[in-house]
């Protein structure tokens, strides 16, 4: 190297790695490159000692060297920018406002596909039809080693090619969706299939007269084969198409009688064949419309409200109690939203968006709307990404929908707006989707719409407040009324010796009566699981995971203790492992206990059962809520799934089973979720045509906040709680930032907690709590401490607090023996 000249480098380019560094690093470029390197694009780069490459987005090019020793980018990705100026804002936002890196904000930002580093190990698509024709020779090199060896990492790949450079190759074979990226392929979504039906040669041409007489010949003796040909001919001509496609399922529904034997049977006689047709889970809407019912008054009150609202606020809350018909309300502003171009974001949580939202939604916006859920894969996501970018008209999906690159946002909405699911606990961004949406809304100048029958007691004083503007639904939709709430004396019903298992002989009473009448009951219980302990009542002895510091929750199915925090799992011990005692009990009791006595006390019930147990895939959860839907279910039994955004007609009964365990959570927020859960649960009551009733069991049944949900009175416990907060100094009057540090070692913990307290107390002074022991105090083999600062609601005071904690945070890390001591900074924890 010495021998030659060196050049002085004169053209710098800033970029965020996808790795959590403080600061964008700066690199050189050389000059072939300087024409092609400009904002927004991705350049591949060498970082460290080793040989670790990464793709790397430019978000600044300059001619002034930085002054540190600058290395060269090693090759350009993208021709085109994939991120906007208003999407780098975005991100820089979130990195300051929560206090993490830019490469950990990119990190969330950026679909899979769209981020190389040394350690991503490459696979072909097993969905790709393996033409390779269209290669180039080295691109054919790798896409052929492929099919010889089932992964290759970046290493192997620079072998093969004999170069260093292979960010940009891969990527093109990924966009090509040849390659796929290993991680991805685990949580793989199988793409939809759907059985469909054609005519056979020599019927395939030509159905008209002679031909037709001869099919009907075939099937005469049959009538439900003639009434599936009827219906089949039917469906066939409403379709204007060369090709027509007529899924099986239509002539079901159609035919009624029909079913897949029936058409077994004719394609047996060689008239049709079923074939499978695999459809696109993005976009390809293919039933038809329908056009948005008329509005009732109160709806058309509340749009006008709102629109007049955004002409001088950009949020509005619209306070709406279950079933009083916010979704029509959204989508009247989401079609003004779009009439000229404009895109709308409608969040949701991600249980919330369940097959019924989806195609309630579809019914009405067709082909304008695309759906973004976690389960998405890779190839999908930058599809969306896509999409996103071409204007797609509507996007509904969860938080990390904000991300995308939208071109022209005009409305953004967040429904079930007090949703905790909305805020990202881990990793890093730990950012609030609804309160980064309002940021995101103000670069579009677009506007913002929280709804919720239950507002979180932030957003409800920010509208007190006026910061927001508020507009309310009281009634449900129909003139229905809001269900009657009854809360049952467990106390009482103990004492009388009237409680079998976990059921009050009032629950169970009500649970025949409702079975009777032919409606469905709802069973809400707060655990999955069958039982939350299993314990030797010899030695006291119980089944703890070996990871974390929890019991192991026994579930009835699998015979297996699991822990719900790590996912640990044992086999069920036979005998005591510690004083070998064969008669090991169950205590408490969770979901799956529930559906076992419900079997006892009500044997002709047909039951189902809906947590992370039984619905582990969106295709299990969509299986179990139709079945309900169609009335194949009278009692659902459930955890909070069954609690959010579900709409079925048939519900007269609700059950809660124990109360207590809600309101009794030590958090400053219990009371609140308590709240919102219990009327969450009991909005599923009575939709349509009649009122539906509420039986919520509970030992301590004086409780205020039971008392409000009885009433279903929210500006009552808004009232109360907002005063203990304020006496107490808990959000919104104080920001809260929640620190925890974790380490293998609970001394060197310790010791770290010692010098991070000093560091933060020297500068912040009474504003730290802590560190204090959480009831779980050991995770996934990590101990735990946590702080709780507590500051003024003051911009600039808010921004230094960070600062110093930041500065903590660093100068713990360089000390001898905590740089490995973990430190997760939360604004606003949730
Ligand atoms: P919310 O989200 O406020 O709990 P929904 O939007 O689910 O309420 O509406 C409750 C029920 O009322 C749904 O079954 C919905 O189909 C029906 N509904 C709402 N608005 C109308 C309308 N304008 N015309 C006919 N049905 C409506
Ligand atoms: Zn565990
Ligand atoms: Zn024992």
């Amino acid at each position: 190297m010495e021998l030659f000249k060196h050049i002085e480098p004169t053209a710098f380019a800033t970029v965020i790695l996808p790795l959590a560094m403080p600061k964008p690093l700066t690199f050189h470029i050389t000059d072939e490159l300087i024409p092609r390197v400009k904002f927004g694009i991705r350049v591949e780069v060498q970082v460290g000692k080793g040989r670790d490459l990464y793709s790397a987005v430019v978000i600044g090019v300059s001619s002034v060297k930085p002054d540190y020793a600058t290395k060269a980018i090693t090759q350009i990705i993208d021709d085109e920018p994939i991120i906007s100026t208003l999407q780098l804002d975005f991100w820089q936002w979130l990195a300051r406002y929560y206090s993490c890196t830019l490469g950990e904000v990119m990190n969330a930002a950026l679909p899979t596909n769209m981020k190389l580093s040394s350690e991503t190990r490459i696979v072909l698509n097993p969905e790709h039809n393996q033409d390779f024709s269209e290669l180039n020779d080295h691109e054919y090199l790798v896409a052929e080693a492929l099919t010889i060896q089932k992964e290759l990492t970046i290493d192997q790949i620079q072998k093969i090619l004999g170069h260093r450079t292979v960010y940009p190759l891969i990527n093109r074979l990924l966009m090509l969706q040849i390659l796929d990226i290993k991680e991805e392929l685990q949580q793989k979504f199988k793409p939809k299939i759907v059985a469909c039906v054609r005519f056979k040669e020599p019927y395939l041409s030509d159905t008209e007269g002679v031909t037709m007489s001869a099919i009907f010949d075939q099937i005469k003796n049959s009538d439900k084969q003639t009434n599936a040909m009827l219906a089949f001919l039917q469906l066939i001509r409403q379709q204007a198409q060369n090709q027509p496609v007529v899924r099986c399922s239509e002539i079901y529904e159609k035919a009624k009688t029909v079913d897949l034997g029936v058409l077994r049977a004719i394609e047996k006689k060689g008239i049709f064949e079923i074939y499978e047709r695999e459809v696109s889970r993005i976009g390809g809407y293919e039933d038809e419309l329908i056009v948005d019912p008329e509005l009732s008054n109160q709806q058309t009150k509340a749009i006008y409200d709102i629109k007049k609202a955004f002409e001088t606020k950009n949020v509005a809350l619209l306070h709406g109690v279950t079933g009083s018909g916010k979704t029509r309300v959204y989508t009247d502003l989401m079609e003004k939203a779009i009439e000229n171009g404009g895109q709308v974001l409608y969040l949701l949580p991600e249980i919330a968006l369940t097959t019924q939202i989806i195609s309630r939604l579809e019914k009405i916006f067709g082909d304008k709307i695309t759906i973004y859920h976690s389960k998405l894969n890779a190839h999908e996501r930058v599809e969306l990404w896509a999409q996103a970018f071409g204007g797609k008209p509507i996007i509904l999906g969860v938080r990390s929908a904000l991300f995308l690159p939208f071109q022209n946002l005009k409305l953004i909405i967040v429904d079930e707006e007090h949703d905790a699911s909305f805020k990202q606990q881990d990793p890093a961004p730990r950012y609030n989707a609804r309160d980064s949406a309002i940021f995101l809304a103000s670069q579009y100048k677009a506007k913002v719409l929280l709804g919720t029958a239950t507002p979180s007691v932030e957003t409800y004083s920010n509208a007190q407040q006026g910061k927001f503007a508020l507009v309310e639904m009281t009634e449900r939709f129909g003139g229905l009324q809001m269900p009657d709430i009854d809360i049952v004396d467990m106390k009482a019903e103990t004492k009388n010796k009237t409680v079998v298992g976990n059921f009050s002989s009032r629950l169970v009473e009500e649970l025949k009566a409702a079975l009777g009448r032919g409606e469905q009951t709802i069973l809400f219980q707060n655990r999955r699981g069958y039982a939350p302990t299993y314990t030797c009542p010899s030695c006291a002895w119980t089944s703890e995971c070996k990871n974390c510091d929890v019991t192991l929750t026994y579930h009835k199915f699998t015979n297996a203790l699991n822990c719900h925090y790590c996912g640990y799992t044992i086999k069920l011990p036979k005998e005591c492992p510690a004083c070998g005692s064969k008669t090991l009990i169950i205590k408490g009791f969770g979901t799956e206990r529930v559906e076992d006595e419900l079997k006892i006390h009500l044997p002709q019930a047909r039951i189902g059962r809906l947590d992370l147990d039984t619905a582990r895939t969106r295709t299990q959860h969509s299986k179990i809520i139709s079945d309900f839907e169609n009335k194949e279910i009278d009692i659902l039994v459930g955890t909070q799934m069954v609690t959010k955004g579900l709409d079925f007609e048939n519900v007269g009964l609700v059950g809660v089973l124990s109360a207590d365990s809600l309101l009794r959570f030590p958090d400053f927020r219990a009371s609140e979720r308590a709240f919102q859960l219990l009327l969450q649960v009991s909005g599923r009551a009575g939709r349509k045509h009649k009122q539906g009733k509420v039986l919520i069991q509970a030992f301590d049944v004086k409780n205020l906040v039971l008392l409000d949900v009885q009433k279903n009175n929210y500006v009552s416990f808004f009232n109360r709680e907002i005063a203990e907060r304020q006496e107490f100094n808990y959000p919104p009057f104080v920001r809260l930032i929640a620190i925890n540090l974790k380490h293998k070692k609970p001394d060197v913990l310790r010791e770290a907690a010692k010098v991070f307290t000093k560091l933060l107390r020297g500068r912040l002074g009474d504003r730290v709590n802590g560190p204090a022991t959480p009831l779980v105090e050991w995770v996934n083999t990590l101990y735990i401490l946590n702080y709780l600062i507590k500051l003024e609601r003051d911009t600039a005071k808010l921004t230094l607090a960070k600062q110093i904690i930041e500065e903590a945070t660093h100068e713990l890390h360089l000390l001898e023996g905590f740089s490995n001591v973990r430190v997760a900074i939360d604004v606003d924890p949730y």
